[in-house]
């Protein structure tokens, strides 16, 4: 067979080489151990929190090592595609703060290695797949659906694997004139592999998270290219990867079955392999049997990034939750550099898991409060705001009129040696704070049972005659003292703990009579400053309407 006229038949219309190629993407010039790494997800509609783990990875390898990370939008399954997909996906990325070097952007590409989108690439792989033809290594296959069903119906009876190898690669010998004459005809046909793999031989490769991977060889005359002209996802990312000058392949751990195409697909093109790393997909604890299982996009609603954003987590709390688990011992440093630039840290491969990742919604919310407690009440308001101007509008609203009186709200207990650490994301955060306004106050919990009805109105009539907003905390509290003896409650609730029999209950009963008036909760912080913050006017109000239940 004369492959150079069967490429010249394939491909009249490609006149480039892998080397004109070579020469358009030279080498990057970059320091000894700097990591070129890509995100290269499909526009399908979906971005989830496992993209994210990996482009937090993609990103932090690059940048801690001096190299340089890139976006690439893998489009070559017209069927996956969703509309208006890229631009989501790049909003997103972004509100969680990853950045990128190169690819694709919301103005178009930057970098000298695109174009990024593999649908405008077409003409670098038929170029690629053309040299293949010329040496033998691939070649046409007409087969069509209905005879590769067949085949794979023999295949299942007889308990064989299935595919397309060895006897079952049809058309991996066709000579000249058969094809010529099934293309006048116009059949349409794919480009194969010619795989010389033996199962017998095992191949290894470096996997910078897994270490050595040694599996057998590939025998498989996979497509590489498809009736329309583009690539596969086996042979678009072995030609990306080389000519983007990849070192470091970041991907999902269902990749590694595919492992063995590619490093074949690499030696054949005579490309270095580039270092793979096979991330774990991200687990949780069932709530109902409380076993490990994979996060599922039907039955896990945080699975979506779009989950976190709706809530009003914080970009930074999820990164930095992410980063407790992507590496092992983030956490340890984390405590040791309390104040540290999460890019400060020593991030590698090597202490990525191999093996299922827990991801704990209640860890990221302790994570959250950590990182928020550090906010400024500036900090907060900002985000505050932002979020509520793309969910909820009201609350933009509302916000947007009362910012001095927000600052201070945000101010509470902030700051100094144990600030509060109880806001974890934008609702949880408004409803911790909402009864600073009638129009949101609401009682969200229950007088303490052991005040009683008449008590409660003696205690609320009682503070309402004495409350004075010119008295400081402790003149304040003092009156709230005297009217707990003066009903027969312990001022001390040692005291109380001590005799019960004693009182009725102790100071802290009789406060909360009046918190939950105040707030319409039995939880908040300090009093006093809430009741400043609110006037007295609003003080007053609430208790005279809290007398009346
Ligand atoms: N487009 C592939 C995916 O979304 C990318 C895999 C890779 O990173 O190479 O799964």
């Amino acid at each position: 067979m004369d492959y150079d006229k069967l490429a010249e038949l394939l491909f009249p219309n490609i006149t480039k080489t892998p080397e004109d190629y070579e020469a358009l993407y030279p080498e990057r010039s970059l320091p000894e151990g700097a990591m070129v790494t890509r995100m290269a997800p499909s526009p399908t509609g979906f971005i989830h929190l496992g993209n994210l783990y990996g482009a937090l990875a993609d990103e932090r390898l690059a940048h801690t090592t001096g190299g340089a990370c890139f976006l690439r939008i893998e489009d070559t399954d017209d069927k996956r595609e969703v509309e208006g997909a890229v631009p989501v996906l790049l909003d997103t990325l972004s509100y969680f703060g990853i950045t990128f070097d190169e690819g694709k952007t919301k103005d178009g590409e930057i970098g000298a290695y695109g174009p990024y989108t593999q649908s405008q690439r077409a003409e670098i792989y038929q170029t690629m797949v053309k040299h293949l033809v010329r040496q033998g290594k691939a070649y046409p296959c007409f087969m069509t659906e209905e005879e590769i069903e067949e085949i794979r119906k023999a295949q299942a009876e007889a308990k064989l694997d299935p595919g397309i190898y060895g006897a079952y690669a049809k058309h991996r010998d066709l000579s000249y004139e058969e094809i010529e004459k099934r293309i006048q005809n116009g059949e349409e046909y794919v480009i194969r592999f010619r795989s010389e793999g033996d199962p017998a031989r095992y191949f290894h490769a470096v996997d910078a998270i897994r270490g050595d991977i040694s599996m057998p060889e590939n025998v498989q005359d996979v497509v590489i290219l498809k009736k329309i002209g583009l690539p596969t996802y086996h042979f678009a990312h072995v030609v990306d990867d080389h000519l983007m000058r990849t070192t470091h392949v970041v991907r999902g751990e269902e990749w590694m079955a595919s492992v063995p195409i590619h490093v074949q697909l690499f030696d054949a093109m005579g490309w270095e392999r580039p270092i793979f790393c096979h991330n774990t997909v991200l687990m949780k604890i069932d709530e109902e049997t409380n076993q490990k299982r994979k996060l599922s996009k039907r039955k896990d609603p945080e699975l979506s990034l779009e989950y976190y954003k709706k809530l009003g987590y914080f970009p930074e709390a999820v990164r930095e939750y992410l980063m407790t688990i992507l590496n092992s011992d983030y956490e340890e440093w984390r405590l040791a550099n309390p104040e540290a630039d999460y890019r400060d840290f020593d991030f590698s491969a090597s202490k990525m898991s191999s093996s299922g990742t827990l991801f704990d919604l209640s860890k990221l919310n302790d994570v959250s409060k950590d990182v928020l407690a550090k906010k400024s009440a500036a900090q907060i308001l900002e985000f505050m705001l932002s979020w509520a101007e793309e969910y909820h509008r009201d609350i933009f609203d509302l916000f947007s009129a009362n910012k001095e009186k927000l600052l201070k709200i945000f101010d509470i207990d902030r700051g100094g040696e144990k600030p509060r650490k109880d806001l974890i994301f934008a609702e949880q955060i408004f409803g911790f704070m909402k009864y600073f306004f009638d129009e949101y106050f609401e009682y969200q919990d229950e007088w303490p049972a052991e005040v009683s009805a008449q008590d409660r109105k003696e205690i609320l009539t009682r503070y309402l005659q004495g409350y004075d907003p010119a008295d400081d905390n402790s003149a304040w509290f003092e009156k709230v003292r005297a009217i707990t003896a003066d009903l027969g409650y312990a001022v001390k609730p040692k005291d109380y703990k001590k005799n019960p029999e004693q009182y009725k209950g102790h100071v802290g009963h009789v406060s909360t009579v009046i918190r939950r008036a105040v707030t319409g909760k039995t939880n908040s912080p300090d009093l006093w400053t809430v009741q400043q913050i609110m006037g007295i006017d609003m003080v007053r109000s609430r208790v005279e309407k809290a007398m009346e239940q």
